[in-house]
């Protein structure tokens, strides 16, 4: 049993009546010893939700899916309305439930459905119901309390006495100065031991207050010409009858772009306005993130055979108003944008709405693109490189109908659509679909449950599938659609493997085939991509006289080399440290770097072909806001001749003109110690060789490996993904891995080592106990604990649990018994749990 046929069993109940979208209960129905009571999801680690009263004063406003503000151990939080309970008699404590302490919401910010939604999730991936829906709603909108300090009258008459220590004399003045200040603030530049201190000396005060970071509406102000003003201009200054004349032209203007034009623009409005040739008013506007990238033509091309024979059978699914789960399984540039272009269209024609995930949104302006030609004005995105005003505003938009579309990453998946007939998820295989923070969702996995929620349409699309997606069409849950074609009967690109290990000069980057390649399609105006899943220089530094590595102090990893700035830089906390001369080990003056990274590919590019454009895309040339398309930009118009980068370059880009993609080195993910590594490998390679020969002239791969014998690798370059599927899903059954069973990954961490392999030891012999004497022995296997393949990052020990078997509600009840089991006998604090269901990764 795995994902998919556990959401079937989980809605087979839900799926005879539809999910209700507006809530059964009203409040009026039900009352308690006169009494109306309301149960409460409070967005904090908690697992149980909560009872509180509803004081008569709010009368009968508050709807479940509001917010309230409620009293919870000593602090005011925000929580959900998600239900009034009709019953209180298993409330426990002696005085009642406490009563609300407002309503924050007029309007509902989720309705029913979204709630089951949201209990699905909060069941699956074992996460408190009111963090999931937190985590769902756009950021920045709840209310926190917050403690404030402030000065005593004793502290402020003691500021000008010399009985206090320096410090305490700085810390009262900095508060005093204030006013009042927030603790964190205060604490930022203090040692917070000193706040109890002062407080129990009685000199500051702690109260608590509420912060207001709320995103609100952004308002504008607009000046109207006020037609029927029959008032003559004469007395006007020069300047005011120009801005009046410009008023006048358009009608209406916004105060910003009239302050930007004109000096002293408010002073003339004012007046303008006095004497009625105007009027002035406030509304509200929405920031938008899409306003300035560039779209591109609308072609809307008559559509292939293949392509027509897809999108007829997707029509079915719409119109039959019910959950209708498609793979659209077609290889790289065979046309799958379009496809989702007009299944949409049909969609929003049928009055329903649709949510388009993509991997990243900023590595997708192309597609992006398409979609605001097509349906202009009627597609909002959501994603995390939104500001917390922007995100708001696109979130106001779907949620009040202002939208048809969203595109969006991973949180799109929560957009507060009320009609929602189609969820497209594209490259479906993608990892970045996973959140690995916090609630560790995957996406993917919840378009499925969503849409099967909504009776919408699910496409899956990919060159390269995941496994599960795959196993699934295999075994008819999805319906399969197949393109194997490239538009306009463009051939793949030919890949050629290029054995590293036979390189007779040793450390050698370019193979002599790539060499070649690469002058030549510089010679012919070509380009080319070359791709490297490494950012930096070099991988690490050694010295080679006592084999002394740099090693990161806080993560178990080496640190590697950014050549820029003469740094060594930690990939996983950022720790760094200017390169030395001497090792700081044996003294020794010959350390060097080992391993090669994007950066030295540059270097090494650039030395090789001076003439040629060279750019490079990972994670350091990218950190600014838009940079990614700007090096896009310049590939598309093909300024840049050679475009170097990791995985960045892989996904989804159409460059007509690349015909020459190098992977320099294959092993990379081959290594991983994960057993996804083989599937990752093949979908990257497959990916990156994609983006090779999109235009009319045919493309080349050149792939650099020392493991040419690898099936990933060899049935990457034959584009042969029946039988990789076929080979890789024997080795998954043999092991018992995904989507054979199901995975639970457990992680303890403490910054103690000792108490947290204490810690894990203890849980591992609780769980051993625990299969030998339930139903679970059978069904569920415990591998380890051991320690996490990256044994230590930043600063914390990290230990791990793998928890495999099936059935899926058998397994998750497992995994509740026994957390909840050790949480109870924890020993000491300063260990923490995570618990990742289906992980992609067990690094
Ligand atoms: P995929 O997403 O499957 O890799 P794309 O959707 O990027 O492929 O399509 C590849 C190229 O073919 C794009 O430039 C797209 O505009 C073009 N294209 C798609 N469908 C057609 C069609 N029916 N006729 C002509 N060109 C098409
Ligand atoms: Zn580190």
């Amino acid at each position: 049993m795995h994902f998919f046929a556990h959401v079937v069993k989980f809605f087979s109940s839900l799926t005879k009546e539809r999910v209700d979208v507006s809530f059964p209960f009203r409040m009026k129905d039900v009352e308690f010893e006169g009494k109306r009571f309301v149960e409460v999801a409070v967005g904090l680690p908690v697992a149980k939700t909560f009872y509180y009263e509803i004081p008569s004063r709010f009368g009968e406003s508050l709807r479940p899916g509001s917010r309230v503000l409620v009293p919870f151990k000593g602090r005011k939080v925000t929580g959900y309305a998600i239900d009034f309970p009709a019953d209180l008699t298993d409330y426990q404590k002696p005085d009642g439930p406490k009563p609300i302490l407002d309503i924050l919401d007029e309007r509902p910010l989720f309705d029913n459905r979204m709630l089951v939604f949201y209990r699905w999730i909060s069941d699956y991936y074992l996460y408190p119901l009111g963090q999931v829906i937190k985590g769902g709603l756009p950021p920045g909108i709840n209310l926190e309390s917050r403690r404030l300090l402030s000065t005593t009258p004793k502290g402020r008459a003691l500021l000008e006495s010399n009985k206090l220590t320096q410090e305490e004399l700085t810390i009262l003045r900095t508060i005093a100065d204030h006013g009042e200040m927030p603790w964190e603030k205060v604490t930022k530049r203090f040692p917070h031991w000193r706040m109890y201190s002062l407080k129990k000396a009685g000199l500051i005060q702690i109260k608590l207050g509420l912060k207001d970071v709320r995103v609100k509406p952004k308002r504008e102000k607009v000046v109207k010409y006020r037609r029927e003003s029959q008032v003559e201009d004469e007395h006007l200054s020069p300047r005011g009858k120009e801005v009046l004349a410009v008023i006048r032209e358009k009608g209406e203007v916004s105060h910003a772009s009239l302050s930007a034009e004109f000096k002293g623009a408010s002073r003339i409005v004012k007046r303008l306005e006095e004497k009625g040739f105007i009027s002035v008013e406030t509304r509200e506007i929405y920031r938008d993130p899409l306003s300035d990238l560039l779209t591109g033509d609308d072609l809307r091309p008559e559509l292939t055979v293949k392509q027509v024979r897809a999108l007829e059978t997707i029509v079915k699914g719409i119109e039959s108003l019910r959950f209708s789960p498609y793979l659209l399984f077609g290889i790289t540039g065979s046309g799958k944008t379009e496809i989702y272009l007009r299944a949409i269209e049909r969609v929003v024609e049928g009055g329903r709405q649709a949510i388009v995930l993509v991997p990243e949104i900023s590595l997708t302006p192309q597609l992006i693109g398409q979609f605001l030609e097509r349906f202009s004005g009627r597609v909002a995105t959501l994603h995390s490189g939104l500001s917390r005003g922007e995100r708001y505003d696109e979130w106001r938009r779907i949620r009040e109908g202002k939208v048809d579309i969203v595109i969006g990453a991973r949180s799109a998946i929560f957009a507060p659509f009320e009609r929602l007939g189609m969820i497209i998820v594209d490259e479906e295989h993608e990892t970045s679909y996973k959140q690995e923070e916090k609630l560790r969702y995957n996406a993917r996995d919840l378009a499925a449950v969503r849409a099967k929620l909504c009776e919408a349409v699910l496409i899956l699309g990919s060159a390269t599938p995941s496994l599960e997606a795959y196993h699934n069409a295999v075994a008819e849950k999805f319906r399969l659609l197949k393109l194997d074609e490239r538009i306009e009967g463009r051939s793949l690109p030919s890949v050629e493997i290029v054995d590293m290990r036979k390189e007779e000069e040793k450390g050698i980057i370019l193979s002599e085939e790539l060499r070649n390649g690469l002058s030549e399609n510089l010679a012919t105006g070509r380009q080319s991509l070359l791709f490297l899943n490494r950012r930096g220089f070099a991988s690490f530094i050694q010295c080679p006289d006592c084999g002394f590595v740099f090693k990161c102090p806080n993560c178990s990893v080496s640190l590697t080399h950014h050549f820029r700035g003469k740094k060594l830089i930690c990939h996983y906390c950022n720790y760094a440290i200017m390169v030395p001369d001497l090792c700081p080990d044996c003294q020794g003056y010959r350390i060097r770097s080992f391993g090669i990274g994007t950066e030295r590919v540059e270097e090494e590019i650039r030395k090789m072909l001076p003439q040629a454009t060279v750019d490079r895309m990972d994670r350091d040339t990218t950190r600014r806001r838009r940079s990614h398309q700007r090096i896009l930009k310049k590939v598309k118009s093909r300024e840049t001749d050679i475009l170097v980068g990791t995985q960045m370059i892989a996904k989804g880009h159409d460059f007509p003109n690349v015909t020459l993609v190098g992977v320099i080195c294959a092993d990379l993910s081959l290594n991983f110690p994960d057993f996804r590594s083989s599937e990752r490998t093949f979908q990257l390679l497959t990916q990156v060789a994609g983006r090779a020969g999109r235009g009319m002239n045919p493309g080349k791969v050149i792939i650099q490996t020392f493991n040419p014998d690898h099936y990933s690798i060899q049935m990457a370059r034959d584009q042969d993904f029946t039988k990789f599927y076929g080979e890789e899903l024997r080795f998954r059954k043999e092991l018992g891995y995904p989507p054979f069973s199901r995975l639970i990954n457990i992680r303890i961490e403490g910054t103690s080592q000792k108490r947290s392999i204490k810690a894990a030891e203890e849980m591992g012999e609780c769980g051993r106990r625990l299969l030998t004497k339930r139903l679970y022995g059978r069904t569920i296997e415990i591998l380890g604990p051991s320690p996490a393949p990256l044994e230590k990052i930043k600063g914390k020990y990290r230990y791990q649990m793998l928890i495999k078997g099936k059935p899926a509600n058998i397994l998750h009840r497992f995994v509740e018994e026994l957390v909840g089991e050790t949480k109870k006998r924890w020993p000491g604090r300063g260990i923490s749990l995570t618990i990742d269901v289906d992980p992609i990764s067990v690094m």
